[in-house]
């Protein structure tokens, strides 16, 4: 049955997110032929509008409130609220993202909704929306729906596809009032920890050290393959724990989740907890002098080999591509 569906869009260094355009995607499967609002708060929303529209959305719901300019619970919970009162939908998609997993819940709560987090695929059967999301940290799968009300969800970057860009799309953009109050957080000042580069929740390709890495220094060689494949560097929680890399980048179970096409693992053994963060990886490549190393279980391929020789040779081999 065709839906009217919501999708909140994100935006991060005046860029919009790629994760917004996947929502449509997944937004486009559970509309089911309905109708999808795409929905974009904060500075320059309605200059990003287009974007969404040229996605697969059919219009685009802007507002540049300055108590939206950055990301708070609070304002972002109020105005959603609005949205939903004024557009009575049938469904609301965000992405799995530190404000989408922040949001959600509250919201269906608020709304008395049901909701289904971190999904990495949907299928429709007999008109119903079906998610599959991954559980006990990526070993299995299952497949949950929502039978009464708001079809509600998260979805895990990089695993819905986005629809191809038509830039000739055309949808009705509309700057909405909302009226934000009794705020209890206010960003004052925001700092950032890692500097610019390839979002890691997001990244197609991830070079990520481990304690075998042995220094900051050590990160280097990882930097520059990143650079040269246009990825991101993550880190084991062992690399965050030593100090050789910030906790922004640390993947694992009390980490990121990431989902790239190709995931570099470098001096890292594959912790049990590490792999909750990473193994979905499309592609696993791990280098590891230790032939037993538990990552090799993992890895698509493996090359067992001092990381120091290997990774400039791959940096190398790559710059001539
Ligand atoms: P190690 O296990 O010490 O492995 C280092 C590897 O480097 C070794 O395999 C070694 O052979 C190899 N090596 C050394 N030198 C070289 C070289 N020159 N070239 C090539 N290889 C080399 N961990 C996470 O990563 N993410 C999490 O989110 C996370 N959450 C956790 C939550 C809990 C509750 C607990 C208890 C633990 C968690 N951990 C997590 C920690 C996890 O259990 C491991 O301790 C950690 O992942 C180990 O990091 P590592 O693989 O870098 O280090």
């Amino acid at each position: 049955m065709a839906k009217k569906v919501i999708v909140l869009g994100e935006t991060r260094d005046g860029e919009i997110r790629n994760v917004t355009f996947e929502a449509i995607a997944a937004a486009k499967k559970v509309a089911d032929g309905g109708e999808v609002v795409g929905v974009l708060f904060g500075e320059n929303a309605s200059g990003f509008a287009n974007e969404m529209i040229h996605y697969g959305a059919d219009r685009v719901l802007t507002s540049e409130h300055s108590d939206l300019k950055q990301y708070t619970t609070d304002a972002y919970q109020q105005a959603i609220l609005q949205v939903c009162d004024q557009e009575s939908p049938e469904g609301i998609i965000f992405g799995h993202t530190s404000s989408g997993k922040d949001l959600a819940p509250r919201l269906a709560a608020k709304l008395g909704s049901g909701l289904v987090s971190d999904a990495v695929d949907i299928e429709i059967e007999g008109g119903t929306a079906v998610f599959t999301r991954p559980i006990y940290s990526g070993k299995a799968f299952e497949k949950k729906s929502i039978e009464d009300g708001l079809v509600f969800a998260t979805i895990r970057p990089n695993n819905i596809a986005s629809l191809e860009k038509d830039e000739a799309r055309s949808g009705e953009v509309q700057s909405i009032d909302v009226d934000i109050k009794d705020l209890r957080t206010i960003i004052k000042e925001v700092v950032k920890k890692t500097a610019g580069g390839v979002d890691l929740s997001e990244a197609k390709v991830i070079v990520a050290g481990g304690r075998g890495v042995k220094s900051d220094e050590g990160f280097k060689p990882l930097y520059e393959l990143a650079e040269v494949l246009g990825g991101a560097v993550g880190a084991s929680r062992g690399a965050c724990d030593a100090e050789y890399c910030d906790y922004a980048l640390q993947i694992g179970q009390t980490g990121k989740v990431v989902t790239p096409d190709l995931y570099i693992a470098a001096g890292l053994s594959g912790a049990i907890q590490h792999l909750a963060g990473m193994s979905n990886s499309k592609v696993i490549v791990a280098i590891n002098k230790d032939p037993e190393a538990p990552i090799f279980e993992v890895a698509d391929y493996g090359i067992v080999g001092d990381l120091f020789e290997v990774i400039p040779l791959l940096t190398e081999e790559f710059k001539k591509v």
